[in-house]
């Protein structure tokens, strides 16, 4: 169930008939927004986006924040999602991106995951060129950050599908 007003969403998830309110919220960080290009495959990037939304919301507390951020640096557009959740230990950071690696089963037992989705986002960033970072900390929450090589304007929305580009703040318009 999702409601949706202008870039906030606010998301209420039902696990195992439990239901969720986690409020995501989108924003565009950039001089110019509409100046703001990648090269990529719309799907293949929505894919990478919604598997780090879904985590942020899964493994956060109800009430808190989830906020997908745009931004643009010299080269490159940056990707953000961050939550207020309960974090990821140290020592599993490096072995999240593995296929079906969870951190602890038992705490995430009630999500039913399987452990593939942040394998398939690194393969999906990859595919378009990019790199994918993590930050987190025991109990206060996570920021995934996509960072991907940014690309020069395209003339109309024609030749941007063709040339299969994709303008960035589509990631907040999703649907998740
Ligand atoms: P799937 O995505 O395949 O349904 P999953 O969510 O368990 O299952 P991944 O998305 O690959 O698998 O994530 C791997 C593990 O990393 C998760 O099981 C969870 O322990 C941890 N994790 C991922 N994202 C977060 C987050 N935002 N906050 C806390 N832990 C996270
Ligand atoms: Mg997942």
């Amino acid at each position: 169930q999702v409601k949706a007003e202008s870039k906030h969403i606010n998301l209420v998830l039902s696990l195992n008939g439990k239901q969720k309110l986690v409020h995501v919220e989108g924003a565009v960080n950039a001089v110019d927004e509409d100046d703001l290009f990648i090269n990529a495959d719309h799907e293949t990037i929505k894919t990478a986006v919604k598997n780090l939304v879904e985590n942020a919301v899964n493994y956060s507390p109800e009430h808190t924040t989830v906020a997908v951020g745009i931004g643009s640096g010299d080269d490159e557009v940056a990707i953000r999602v961050v939550d207020q959740g309960i974090g990821i230990p140290e020592s599993s950071l490096d072995r999240i991106f593995e296929r079906f690696y969870r951190v602890d089963p038992a705490r995430s037992r009630e999500t039913g995951g399987t452990g593939l989705g942040l394998a398939i986002t690194k393969h999906c960033v990859q595919d378009c060129g990019g790199t994918i970072a993590v930050w987190s900390r025991e109990g206060e929450g996570s920021t995934f950050t996509i960072t991907l090589p940014q690309a020069q304007a395209v003339e109309t929305a024609e030749t941007a599908e063709t040339a299969g580009n994709v303008q960035t703040a589509e990631a907040d318009r999703m649907e998740v």
